[in-house]
């Protein structure tokens, strides 16, 4: 039996009935953009993220993009970033006309390492994108520590509902940021019916920026104080996405349960190491991501035994051909690049059945390793 990295039929089974009679009303309504649907999923997400505001946009990469131009950045600024993510954290940088520097990662945790943020701030940085890879938040505490009062905003499109401990208080996946971003990207751990974004923040201008970006510069129709997108949340995928938020925090915590039994299984394997979570961080494992030596070895091995897998990610950010520009030799970031080797996920979905586990568990168990 076949267990593939991801099933979100499995999911749509168990809340079927919920999700499609919340998207027929909107479908009856005939009311496709913005209107009540988005406005109850940013009170929503805003209540579950500690956030002031909440601005549904088109998706995860706009969210980020939409963040950069509130926060005025812009031609020939500089924005730190980590190069071990997905593309769209720093494309989003490259196209509010902006210069991406990247800095190496934890190689524990994937995420940026705060000290070198801290060494590569100029006169021209503008702001710093931290990102919550696999699930599990970046030492956002520590960075601000490294920045002062340069803006930070947190990618948190793998990380919703995530949290972290910071001197005794749980802090949520972009509460702490000055914008947090989400995506609802049908693979992630909250995602739509298709495309979808969120930015939340605590601050009264970021959040009039914010709305009047994602509205063509707008906020009274037809009257533009700057230029801003056309980059709405739909009401359909709102709709959907409210009447799965109340699944979240069981569909994480299932994933959570995932993850400990595969590294309970996995801990003899010398040649195999875990992911490791932050002793402060609860994370939400939207990928469980293993480390070895002889990845591709163990990829194919896997293929060969019908367990889907993935690479995230195969090529850092500063080595991609089009950021050739911006200089970055091999060997400039050695963590991320190390990763990009090393790195592979494994099935964590919620709805993953013991006998899938003990399968995954098989697989692995059987390669020959080194
Ligand atoms: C998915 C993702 C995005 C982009 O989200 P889209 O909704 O696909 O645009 C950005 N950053 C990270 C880290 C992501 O995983």
């Amino acid at each position: 039996m076949p267990v593939p990295l991801l099933d979100l039929k499995a999911q749509h089974a168990t809340i079927r009935d919920d999700v499609v009679a919340a998207a027929m009303a909107v479908i009856d309504a005939q009311a496709f953009i913005l209107g009540d649907p988005v406005g109850e999923l940013e009170c929503d997400v805003a209540g579950l993220s500690h956030t002031k505001y909440a601005v549904g946009c088109a998706n995860g990469t706009d969210a980020i993009l939409l963040a950069l131009r509130a926060l005025g950045v812009g031609r020939d600024d500089e924005v730190i970033t980590t190069p071990f993510t997905f593309f769209a954290t720093a494309g989003a940088i490259h196209n509010v006309g902006a210069r991406p520097v990247f800095v190496d990662i934890d190689p524990r945790t994937y995420n940026i390492d705060p000290a070198a943020v801290a060494a590569a701030i100029t006169p021209r940085t503008k702001a710093v994108i931290v990102v919550d890879l696999f699930g599990q938040m970046a030492a956002i505490e520590q960075v601000r520590a490294q920045v002062g009062t340069l803006p930070i905003i947190e990618d948190a499109a793998q990380s919703i509902g995530a949290r972290r401990q910071i001197d005794g208080q749980w802090v949520m996946a972009g509460e702490a940021a000055d914008i947090g971003t989400f995506s609802f990207f049908p693979s992630k751990n909250l995602g739509g019916w298709g495309d979808g974004g969120l930015a939340v923040t605590q601050q009264d201008a970021l959040f009039e920026a914010l709305m009047k970006l994602r509205t063509h510069g707008s906020r009274r129709t037809y009257y533009h104080e700057i230029v801003g997108y056309n980059s709405r949340l739909d009401a359909l995928q709102a709709a959907v996405l409210r009447a799965k938020l109340p699944h979240l925090a069981g569909w994480s915590a299932k994933r959570r349960e995932n993850a400990a039994y595969y590294t309970a299984a996995f801990a003899d394997l010398e040649w195999l190491t875990p992911p490791y979570i932050d002793p402060a961080n609860e994370s939400i494992f939207n990928q469980y991501t293993i480390r070895v030596a002889e990845r591709d070895a163990l990829q194919a091995h896997l293929k060969a035994a019908g367990i889907g897998t993935s690479v995230y990610y195969p090529l850092p950010l500063h080595r991609q051909p089009c950021f050739a520009y911006l200089g970055y030799a091999e060997g400039a970031c050695p963590e991320s690049e190390r990763a990009s080797q090393q790195v592979l996920s494994l099935p964590i979905f919620p709805e993953l059945t013991r006998a899938q586990l003990d399968e995954v568990v098989q697989a692995v168990r059987s390669f020959p390793g080194r």
